[in-house]
């Protein structure tokens, strides 16, 4: 699907209201806080914009961001009685609707001092998404996208999700096709201007085997080894990618 000028420009202002609650979650994150404080803090962005949430609903999801610290990967289900400590890292994914249109990011965090090998993990996941958003030019094709972000993670001695992946994102959240973080033996469809994608390395410490919990939300990390995940909205254009969940 390409989108028109107008369609890019809400995906746009969406993109900033996720950026905006990146902004004012990563303020509150420090030892003490429980990740359904967090939650509250993203609800005030979007009213305060006049954004809708797309997570809120989805499927039943209770709330208007993901929180997963640690060992969980995606999809954490903010509540009262997780409370973030020293040394953990957390995952927080954000989303909202503009007339419409939709923005979709995550980034993960330490709170308060991390270990330097849970620095270094967000930092590579980081720089995968990095490499995967500049693949995302006209005329190359889609899975160059998951090549790069491989190639980045394992370089490090990290692994890669395959059960969850990024997607396409325009008047829904999730859109075909589906943009796997890991080379799937085919090069995928020829990128165009207008194309518009959440790209979302979910990168694991150890081995990539993923548990899904009794909650039916959480995703951990089968091995209980540490997880980060990044992600951009980001847009195909003439002059090359477009990140859309910028400030
Ligand atoms: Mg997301
Ligand atoms: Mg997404």
């Amino acid at each position: 699907m390409r989108r028109n000028a107008d369609e890019l420009a809400k995906m746009r202002r969406a993109g900033r209201v996720v950026a905006e609650m990146h902004e004012e979650t990563r303020r509150v994150i420090r030892p003490g806080v429980t990740t359904a404080a967090i939650d509250r803090v993203a609800r005030e962005v979007l009213e305060r914009r006049g954004a809708r949430s797309n997570f809120l609903n989805y499927h039943g999801f209770p709330a208007v961001i993901c929180t997963s610290p640690n060992s969980m990967i995606v999809h954490g289900i903010p509540s009262e009685s997780v409370v973030l400590v020293e040394g953990d890292i957390v995952s927080i994914d954000c989303g909202a609707i503009i007339e419409g249109y939709h923005g979709d990011a995550a980034y993960t965090t330490g709170v308060g001092e991390v270990s330097p090998e849970a620095r270094r993990l967000m930092e590579v996941t980081e720089a995968s998404l990095g490499a995967g958003i500049e693949q995302l030019r006209p005329g190359n094709r889609l899975h160059e996208v998951g090549r790069a972000v491989q190639q980045v993670a394992e370089a490090a001695g990290f692994s890669v999700v395959r059960e969850y992946v990024g997607h396409a994102i325009g008047t829904a959240m999730h859109e075909e096709p589906q943009v796997p973080n890991y080379w799937p033996g085919v090069a995928g469809p020829l990128l165009k201007p207008g194309m518009v994608f959440a790209v979302e390395p979910m990168v694991n410490a150890g081995g990539p085997e993923t548990i899904l919990l009794d909650d039916g939300w959480g995703v951990v990390t089968a091995d209980g080894e540490l997880s980060a995940h990044f992600e951009h909205t980001i847009a195909v254009t003439e002059e090359g990618p477009e990140v859309f969940t910028v400030p």
